[in-house]
């Protein structure tokens, strides 16, 4: 069955789902419901035994939501895919299921904000520590793995100075140590890396941005090995509860059908931004992986399909500038988050990271002259218009 759908394009579109099963229905229904009937009394017992397949109550599985962890499952090419939430509802369920009090975890330096908050916390209560590595040598991780370091936490490209990781050479020091390693793709999105084909355990998204792509809903996914999902979805996901909804399924499902499209039109006009911005004589620094002056281009070329739809930027002047040229801008929205059909601008300093204290901001290269853009769908010369009058007024 799958053997022909291996192209993501086509993948994308069938994968998780057969119209026959569904009297016909071309798209998958919307199975809203909250629970599900037994016909008999045995057939509960039955179910809840795990003797005999089927949904019991949505908490623990829905259909729609399986057809998009199906979907998941087969772009990030791995066994098993498992709905949340949100993206921090994934990344919580990930962390404390691989986690006990006193543990370790080695984190690549830069992260999301949330994700941050989220390792402090655990560090509070459970005296779970963590520590931080720029990851560029093998020795920068190896020389950082205790003895009791029960996972490595990776993002590539780092959010917002899109420096990116060797994610093969991390797994290969993570495995001489029987340690997985769980990955963070929600910048890439699997159109443009698979971490579990470069080594990696297990991979996490905010389907928030790229896989929904339409900024309409609020979710995560995570793909891995079967066992391992499996015994989340049993344990910190069914009691802590933070499940997908069956509507937001149904809105990924549809999102996800154009994710190769979508993703390869965000990095065409990238691409073209990128370049128009490095001429500009307002812009000190470009940061985009695609661009051959990037200090982790190899890195882009050896895991990286294409370069991506963000790009961070440096311009000449002060926080006050930064914030002139935002407000300068036409039809660019003012806005976090990403991977949606509308450009969106903001600056990291007051905005994303605005919770990271100022010497470790500046330590991560956040500077207030930092401004990061989530390129969108629309022409790239209207993106560049409204960007280029805005830098020609500072
Ligand atoms: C947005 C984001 C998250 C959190 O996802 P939510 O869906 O907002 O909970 C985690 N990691 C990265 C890299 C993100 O961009």
């Amino acid at each position: 069955m799958t053997k022909d759908r291996n192209k993501q394009e086509t993948a994308v579109i069938h994968d998780g789902y057969e119209s026959a099963d569904m009297l016909g229905s071309l798209t998958p229904p919307l199975f809203q419901t909250s629970t599900f009937t037994f016909e008999t009394a045995e057939q509960g017992e039955q179910r809840f035994a795990g003797e005999e397949d089927g949904y019991m109550y949505s908490r623990l599985g829905n259909p729609t939501v399986t057809v998009l962890e199906e979907k998941m499952a087969g772009l990030e090419k791995g066994e098993r895919g498992l709905a949340f939430a949100s993206g921090m509802a994934a990344v919580s369920a990930i962390l404390v299921a691989l986690t006990k009090a006193n543990d370790h975890i080695l984190c690549s330096s830069g992260l999301y904000g949330c994700t941050f908050g989220l390792l402090s916390m655990m560090n509070e209560k459970y005296n779970i520590s963590h520590d931080f590595s720029t990851m560029e040598t093998k020795d920068d991780v190896r020389s950082l793995i205790k003895p009791e370091t029960a996972c490595v936490y990776v993002e590539t490209p780092i959010n917002p100075t899109m420096k990116l990781i060797d994610l093969k050479m991390v797994a290969e020091v993570a495995h001489e140590f029987d340690i997985p390693v769980v990955v963070d793709n929600t910048f890439a999105s699997p159109y443009l890396q698979r971490p579990l084909e470069l080594g990696c355990d297990v991979v996490l998204h905010s389907a928030t941005k790229y896989i929904g792509g339409h900024g309409d809903v609020i979710a995560g996914v995570a793909v891995g090995k079967k066992d391992f999902l499996d015994k989340v979805q049993m344990t910190t996901q069914k009691d802590m509860g933070g499940v997908m909804s069956p509507f937001d399924a149904w809105l990924l499902i549809r999102g996800l059908k154009t994710l190769p499209i979508r993703v390869d039109r965000h990095c065409d006009n990238a691409e073209k931004i990128d370049e128009k911005l490095r001429s500009h004589p307002n812009v000190t620094r470009v940061l985009y992986p695609d661009d051959t002056e990037h200090p982790d281009y190899h890195i882009r070329e050896k895991q990286m399909r294409r370069g991506g739809g963000l790009i961070s930027f440096e311009i000449k002047g002060t926080k006050k500038d930064a914030q002139r040229l935002l407000n300068n801008l036409h039809f660019i929205k003012i806005a976090v988050s990403l991977g949606d059909a509308e450009t969106l601008i903001q600056h990291p300093a007051t905005m994303t990271h605005s919770v990271v204290p100022e010497p470790s901001r500046t330590d991560m290269g956040i500077t207030d002259q930092l401004i990061r853009l989530s390129v969108g769908l629309e022409a790239w010369e209207d993106i560049w218009d409204d960007l280029k009058q805005a830098l020609d007024q500072l």
